[in-house]
């Protein structure tokens, strides 16, 4: 960046009801390669923060809409997690210490307490600018190795450690509320056969079909996850496990009643599912009574459901 250009690419909205004012930061900021945008109206500046996504405001302190303490307009962007991006610089020539320390408070990350725009203003804004980028760019590593932990590239379905969290959560609310919550283990039939028959990438093919069928037949609330090779969990939250045994059947007609297309064959895939039902354990031995369930179904000849039920303790 040439350093004649400190503000190049940076979006501000200059926020304040006084025209000649805002002629003068706008010149002040386009004479180093910012866009300006500009408002003079506390509603109009909230619209325009979020269709816009300045990455730096300049506001007003009359136009803020706070009280005396301030903290209308500063307070709702810097309280909005979608707003993270945007960082705003209180214009409040002749603020005192307490009324500096309060904006600060309140979320602004800088206040211009001199009267008109100075050169010093740039500095502030690259600054700011600068800082909500560093965020920005930690928030979005932060997400991209999060999918990497809890994610399965394959699929696109939640790896077992994103699953197991999102289980986690599911059994977390059971036990607050009183509900019932019902858990699959869903394995494909003789997938080994197709690897060595049609070979792995024809394999990966119908992976990935399988998790979009079991993904599109459930609710929202309902976590699919890849448990692992050839095998899926599903958990529904608030289900019987006569409704988890329906939902297990409509998923096992949804994989056999339609072949998948793969390396230009039409592939008969089935399953084999074990049900069971939360009865207040972990999620670990949850797993495990769906696994016996699972296990049973592949010994009684697999492409069926089989459920579970917890022992009951005497
Ligand atoms: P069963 O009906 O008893 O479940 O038989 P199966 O052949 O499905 O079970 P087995 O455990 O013997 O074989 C599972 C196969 O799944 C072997 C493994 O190579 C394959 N597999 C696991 N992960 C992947 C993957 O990501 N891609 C492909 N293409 N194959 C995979
Ligand atoms: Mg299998
Ligand atoms: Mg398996």
């Amino acid at each position: 960046m040439s350093p004649a250009q400190p503000l190049q690419h940076v979006r501000v909205l200059v926020a304040h009801r006084d025209a000649s004012a805002r002629a003068s930061v706008r010149a002040l900021l386009e004479d180093v390669g910012a866009e300006v945008l500009e408002s003079d109206e506390r509603h109009d500046a909230a619209e325009r923060v979020r269709a816009e996504r300045p990455q730096v405001v300049l506001l007003d302190r009359e136009l803020d809409g706070g009280s005396a303490r301030g903290g209308g307009l500063v307070r709702d962007v810097a309280g909005d997690p979608e707003l993270l991006g945007v960082a705003v610089i209180l214009l409040h020539p002749g603020a005192d210490v307490a009324a500096v320390c309060a904006a600060l408070a309140d979320g602004a990350v800088d206040v211009w307490t001199t009267d008109g725009a100075a050169p010093e203003l740039i500095a502030r804004v690259r600054l700011a600018y600068r800082s909500r980028q560093l965020l920005d760019l930690a928030l979005r590593r932060f997400s991209d190795l999060e999918d990497l932990a809890y994610g399965d590239e394959l699929t696109e379905l939640p790896n077992r450690r994103g699953a197991s969290r999102q289980i986690d959560v599911l059994i977390s609310r059971a036990r607050r509320h009183g509900h019932q919550l019902a858990l699959l283990l869903v394995d494909a039939d003789r997938f080994k056969a197709i690897n060595d028959e049609h070979g792995h990438a024809v394999g990966d093919v119908v992976l990935r079909e399988l998790a979009a069928r079991l993904r599109e037949r459930v609710r929202r609330e309902d976590v699919v996850g890849r448990w692992g090779g050839e095998e899926f969990v599903v958990a529904l939250p608030e289900t019987t496990p006569d409704g988890a045994v329906a939902v297990a059947e409509a998923l096992r007609l949804g994989v056999s009643g339609t072949p998948i297309e793969a390396g230009g064959a039409q592939l008969r895939v089935t399953i084999s599912i074990g049900v069971t039902a939360w009865t207040g354990e972990e999620l670990d031995d949850l797993v495990a009574r769906a696994d016996h369930a699972l296990y049973a179904a592949k010994a009684a000849g697999r492409d069926r459901v089989v459920l579970k039920r917890a022992v009951k303790a005497a």
